[in-house]
């Protein structure tokens, strides 16, 4: 199905296709609150969620894109269609977290902000939809705890590849059941030019570092980190991420300070 952007803007805002003809997201024009937007922003996602995980099929292949998404960006975009290539995946659903387990001490941006961001920067692409499952589920979001929900909606021969960047996959023996996790879902760990592959097999064992599938993602020199920095210090990000997240984080005034 050939990608749609924005189909119309009405007086009640600016209609998104749905997916597989299911209704589109109609976002309220001006976006005057969050709350305006909450209501059909979780409406989409339910029917395209449904979509995403009902095609009746029995051998499906589908992605989780995991993440803090603060903001989401142009390389995630990028991460995700790679995966979706290389993979042959049916879908890539994004989960952004509720509480990024190893960042407890951190300032994160409010969970319903990132998956709004989520839902702009996804609406156009059929093949891609959010997830509210860690949004939704309190306290820290652990991925062994999401790989099995999604399982748990799954026709059982559903493939779950976990997609993620390779700097946290370094990490994932510090994770929640690690052993589990890599056994119940395939890892991919996306990687940027210039990443040491060797890396992960020196923190991993060689045995577990097997069980990851690498992705080489071009080169695209874009992190969430800058993103924010530039946001704060009143440079632009047109360009770095898609045009309704900039507008979105700009009448917002989220990481101005
Ligand atoms: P992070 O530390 O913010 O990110 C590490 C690196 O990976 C950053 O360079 C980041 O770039 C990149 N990255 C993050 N998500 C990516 C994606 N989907 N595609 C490509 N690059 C990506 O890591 P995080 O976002 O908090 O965690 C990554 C995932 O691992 C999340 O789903 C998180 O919940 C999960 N996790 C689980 C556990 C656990 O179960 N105990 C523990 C830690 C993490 P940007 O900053 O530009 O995004």
């Amino acid at each position: 199905m050939a990608s749609k952007a924005l189909e119309a803007v009405s007086s009640e805002g600016a209609v998104f296709p749905g997916l597989d003809g299911t209704p589109g997201l109609i976002l309220p024009c001006p976006l005057a609150s969050i709350d305006a937007l909450l209501g059909p922003m979780i409406q989409f996602c339910r029917l395209n969620m449904d979509v995403a995980l009902n095609s009746g099929q029995v051998w499906r292949r589908i992605g989780l894109m995991g993440g803090t998404f603060d903001p989401i960006h142009q390389g995630h975009l990028v991460v995700a269609e790679e995966a979706r290539e290389r993979f042959r995946l049916e879908r890539v659903v994004f989960v952004p977290n509720r509480q990024p387990p190893h960042k407890a001490d951190c300032r994160i941006t409010s969970p319903e902000h990132r998956f709004i961001m989520c839902v702009l920067a996804t609406a156009d692409n059929p093949c891609f939809a959010v997830s509210r499952e860690e949004i939704d589920r309190e306290g820290p979001s652990y991925t062994i705890d999401t790989v099995r929900a999604f399982r748990a909606q799954l026709e059982p021969k559903t493939e779950l590849y976990f997609i993620t960047g390779a700097d946290a996959v370094l990490e994932i023996l510090t994770w929640r059941d690690p052993d589990a996790l890599l056994e119940e879902c395939h890892v991919v760990a996306a990687y940027r030019p210039g990443f040491d592959l060797g890396m992960l097999e020196q923190a991993l064992g060689e045995e577990k570092a097997r069980k990851v599938q690498s992705l080489p993602i071009p080169a695209l020199d874009i992190s969430s980190t800058d993103l924010r920095t530039r946001v704060r210090s009143g440079r632009s990000v047109r360009y770095l991420t898609s045009p309704a997240v900039e507008s979105y984080i700009r009448k917002m005034g989220i990481y101005r300070d």
